[in-house]
């Protein structure tokens, strides 16, 4: 049998820094890999590949280390992590980035915004561009320019078997088509090419917190304000133990986005007020402390496609578990260029969504950890009878029917039909998988 040789920094479970190096976000995940590859160029990402291969070691895929199941470590298995591959170069005059496969989301923001410039990305800057990318990436840019694999003109790939290849509208259309909603199923991306986008640099964001006794009819109202809200406004809402917090994001020039405040603030009694204006670079860092890493998680999410009364009062009660471990309900809404954008174009599966709704608990002791998941999921379960489907990347622990409702059917076997040409053997399965059909 050949052996092929690692390259890159090979970490062992005895050497400095592997236990940094398999440490993600969430603090529940505590795998430890027999080897982690920590891969500067594609050569060390195409023999790690191969070295996993030919001696059977399940490959995990870090770049951000978000996933909330921590998919990116495998226990006993050879972690591959493209962390040290984080370079973003801009093009101002052709308004492209390129972005390698291990960078984080603040690094794009970064480079792009020197120039007055940007592309969807999410909303918490120490989120991986690979992960999020590959399973669609909703950000405050979407509902203007649509999701972030809306707007990747190339992928640069290395496959199963080692190969490196483009994947655009013109080379490999179909692994393209797939890669824009699809995961991580299809290769491992070594670098991206975006398209930015023109935005300036400057953002609003105007939230308005409610007592829970208003909270329906809060969000009724904003629900309705949400259905005519120009494109540069994304509204949210977060339901915690402090109250109902409804409000939006503007991208642009803040003093139009302030006419929006007045109707909002008019929905009840508020009982805090913030109006603020700042960079986008700050809007994009604003959530994350709050997001940071080292406390253990768990999330429920669902993509709502109706907000009646019911569902909005199944919001604000938030399930059945004791009230200090009950989660934050978040939604974000969606709508604007994610549906201009044909059914068929991507991979991606979900384009009717009205709300992406996302049920978080984080806590510190493991002792919580049985209740805290049970209070996520009997918040969220009253809701699956408004929901469209999921959002490949918020699925945690819903496994194969996760999947299934992440994508309509006949994406799903499209999918499956392009998971057999380009890795038969199901070598990337450590991800929300698509099995070869
Ligand atoms: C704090 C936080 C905030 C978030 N905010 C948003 C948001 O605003 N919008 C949004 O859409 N989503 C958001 N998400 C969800 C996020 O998109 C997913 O968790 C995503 O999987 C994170 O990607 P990552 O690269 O950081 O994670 P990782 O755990 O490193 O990777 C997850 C999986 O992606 C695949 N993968 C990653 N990089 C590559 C690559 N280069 N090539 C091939 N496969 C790869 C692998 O299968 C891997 O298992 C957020 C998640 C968290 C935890």
């Amino acid at each position: 049998m050949t052996t092929t040789s690692l390259t890159g920094q090979v970490l062992h479970p005895t050497d400095a820094g592997y236990d940094e190096a398999r440490s993600v976000w969430n603090a529940m995940v505590d795998r430890r890999p027999a080897l982690i590859v920590r891969c500067g160029t594609v050569t060390d990402v195409v023999n790690a590949i191969r070295h996993a291969r030919e001696h059977d070691l399940e490959i995990g895929v870090r770049c951000g280390g978000h996933s909330v199941l921590g998919l990116a470590v495998p226990a006993g298995g050879l972690m591959i992590d493209l962390t040290p591959m984080g370079g973003v170069t801009v093009d101002p005059r052709t308004r492209r980035a390129r972005v390698q496969g291990g960078a984080l989301l603040g690094a794009l923001d970064r480079a792009a915004q020197r120039h007055g410039l940007a592309t969807t990305a999410g909303n918490v800057s120490h989120t991986g561009v690979g992960g999020l990318t590959l399973g669609g990436g909703m950000g405050w840019l979407a509902r203007r320019f649509g999701l972030s694999c809306d707007n990747v003109v190339s992928f640069e790939v290395v496959t199963a078997d080692g190969a490196l290849v483009t994947a655009s509208r013109t080379e490999h259309p179909e692994l393209f088509w797939g890669l824009r909603g699809g995961g991580g199923n299809f290769g491992i991306v070594t670098s991206f090419e975006f398209q930015l986008h023109e935005i300036g640099t400057r953002a609003l964001l105007a939230s308005y917190l409610f007592d829970p006794a208003d909270g329906v009819a809060v969000l009724e109202g904003w629900r309705e304000l949400n259905a005519v809200a120009p494109r540069e406004a994304t509204y949210f809402a977060s339901i915690g133990a402090d109250g109902v917090d409804v409000g939006f994001v503007w991208v642009g020039d803040p003093e139009r986005g302030r006419r929006l405040t007045r109707d909002l603030a008019g929905l009840g009694r508020t009982r805090r007020e913030t109006v603020r204006e700042m960079s986008y670079l700050d809007l994009q860092t604003i959530d994350d402390a709050v997001d940071g890493h080292h406390f253990r998680r768990y999330w429920k999410g669902l993509y709502l496609d109706r907000l009646p009364a019911e569902a909005a009062a199944a919001l604000v009660e938030r399930g059945d578990g004791a009230e200090a471990l009950r989660p934050t309900m978040s939604l974000q809404a969606y709508g604007g260029a994610i549906q201009d954008v044909p059914e068929d174009e991507a991979a991606y599966g979900q384009r009717g969504t009205l709300f992406e709704l996302v049920a978080a608990a984080r806590w510190d002791d493991p002792a919580e950890d049985a209740d805290r998941m049970a209070a996520a999921r009997s918040a969220v379960a009253p809701l699956t009878a408004y929901s469209s489907g999921m959002y490949l990347n918020t699925l945690s622990d819903e496994g194969a029917a996760g999947v299934r409702r992440a994508f309509p059917p006949a994406k799903l076997a499209r999918l499956a039909a392009l998971k057999r040409s380009y890795d038969p053997a199901n070598v990337f399965h450590l991800n929300q998988n698509i099995a070869p059909a």
